[in-house]
């Protein structure tokens, strides 16, 4: 019987060794390891990376302020983070980016 990968969880695994609490994690939020607590940007490892390949890239200058704005624009009147919404709002922004390049 294989276990959840996660450490010191225990449990039975269910799918991609993970078991159901930790693979419905990992569905929602990306992270078998994020509990996604309100109010808390719980889902930045998603849409950091490619915030900061923005970055890097030299197309943004702010950093944190793209993630200030993304967040913001994906935030529900609860203070909770639309992940799907910011993910899009980021992939949004760097075809928008990436267009305004090749122009
Ligand atoms: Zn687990």
């Amino acid at each position: 019987m294989a276990l959840c990968s996660v450490p010191d969880c225990g449990a039975r695994a269910a799918a991609r060794g993970l078991c159901a609490k930790h693979y419905m994690r990992w569905r929602r939020r990306g992270d078998p390891a994020v509990t996604g607590q309100r109010g808390r940007p719980a889902n930045r490892p998603r849409y950091q990376p490619l915030a900061l390949r923005l970055h890097e890239l030299g197309l943004v200058e702010d950093y944190e302020q793209l993630i200030q704005q993304l967040a913001e624009h994906a935030s529900r009147p609860n203070g909770s983070l639309n992940v799907s919404k910011l993910q899009r709002a980021a992939e949004e922004r760097a075809a928008w980016l990436v267009a305004k390049l090749e122009r």
